[in-house]
């Protein structure tokens, strides 16, 4: 039995804030509103000019390109920039002091993007962006770029990285235009941290945080990275779910043996793997039955409870669009993603379909996630997890 844990933080939530001197908070989101709107196809150029800028976090020189505009898109709005060096692409960083502000606020992004499949993408460079009139499975089709006035709100852009995750570096520093454009100031102090590896799983994040811990210190993190909520209105979550992984491999026969020959005799790992999970989770309940893995929760208050049953969710809708017949737990979803996980992401043994054939494997390997919720220390979930194995024998 072999296991491999690497633990991470994964994000989610989106942006924004605003808050005017001059003006009452509604009247200073009116006035960033209708800046926006008024601005639309301008703030379109400047993304597509972002977007055009390959991001494949391998590619060192193209990183340090999309690096530089970042520092440039900074400056010229007066943020001060500069870059963090990593082994990897480099952090960018900028800092916008507000005189007499007590708070300080940290937007984070990433401006790397996934690996690219230039055959998966419909009839065009996934560097080269398009504005369709629609969804692509709505049959959206390409349309031009505006020089002024605003896009129908059907309309979408296409390009990589688009959505995840450089339109909310856009959107961030748009916003400071919109308020000053206002004659408003943020009255807190700005900090911006824009990642380039974020999709390589984020290897020198904790580094950078160690080693520039005066630096990024903020009353309060935005991460500008995340899902689109299935409601399509824009969600700010509060607090992250940190990630622990492991990969548990069952050893079987040193080779694959003919199951004629030695079936029922030499131990199945594929089916030793199954009955190892099987015993990590209540198939009633859906609990975890790791020992003390709830022990370190931290209960929801209130006002948190309240706040979720506040919030828009419509489990029935979402159990209809994925087929889902009835969840795995007791509770609605909102309330679920407030426990921790045990999530079997991945299964490999043997072969499969018109692949098949007559044998016992030689293993069979589990990829498990566990996802942290507040209170829970990652190297001792992770060692409730080893500890259960080993009770199993
Ligand atoms: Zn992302």
């Amino acid at each position: 039995m072999r296991l491999l844990f690497a633990s991470g933080l994964c994000s989610g939530a989106l942006v924004l804030l605003i808050n005017g001197y001059a003006f009452g908070q509604s009247q200073a989101i009116h006035a960033v509103r209708s800046y926006r709107a008024s601005h639309e196809a301008g703030i379109v150029d400047e993304l597509v000019e972002f977007l055009k800028l390959p991001n494949v976090a391998a590619d060192g020189p193209a990183m340090r390109r999309n690096a530089e505009a970042l520092l440039e898109m900074m400056a010229r709005r007066g943020v001060e920039a500069r870059l963090l060096e990593t082994d990897g692409p480099p952090y960018v960083y900028g800092e916008l002091k507000v005189p007499g502000a007590g708070r300080t606020v940290l937007f984070y992004a990433h401006y790397d993007g996934q690996p690219v499949d230039p055959s998966r993408w419909a009839g065009h460079d996934p560097f080269t962006p398009v504005v369709r009139d629609g969804p692509l499975e709505a049959g959206g089709r390409i349309i031009g770029f505006l020089t002024y006035g605003r896009y129908d709100p059907d309309c979408r852009l296409f390009a990589r990285s688009a959505a995840d995750d450089k339109s909310p570096i856009v959107a961030m520093l748009v916003a400071l235009d919109a308020l000053r454009a206002n004659l408003l100031e943020p009255t807190a102090n700005l900090k911006f941290l824009f990642e380039g590896d974020e999709e390589a799983g984020s290897p020198n994040l904790g580094e950078i945080v160690r080693q520039y811990r005066e630096l990024l210190s903020a009353d309060l993190v935005i991460a500008a990275d995340g899902p689109s909520d299935p409601s399509g209105l824009p969600t700010l979550y509060f607090g992250s779910r940190g990630i622990v992984s492991a990969e548990i491999t069952v050893y079987g026969p040193l080779r694959p043996l003919h199951s004629g020959h030695y079936g029922n005799w030499a131990p199945n790992p594929a089916m030793r793997l199954a009955q190892l999970l099987a015993t990590m989770k209540d198939p009633e309940t859906g609990r975890v039955l790791v020992d003390g893995f709830y022990d370190d929760v931290v209960p929801l208050t209130e006002f948190e409870l309240q706040a979720i049953a506040e919030a828009p969710n419509d489990d029935a809708e979402q159990m209809r669009t994925f087929a889902i017949a009835a969840p795995e737990s007791e509770g609605s979803r909102l309330l679920l993603l407030n426990q921790p996980s045990l999530n079997v992401r991945g299964l490999r043994s043997g072969w499969v379909g018109a692949e098949a054939r007559t044998i016992v494997p030689d293993r069979g390997i589990a990829n498990i996630d566990l996802r942290l919720v507040r209170g829970i220390d990652p190297g001792e979930q992770a060692a409730r997890l080893i500890a259960h194995i080993e009770r199993q024998g």
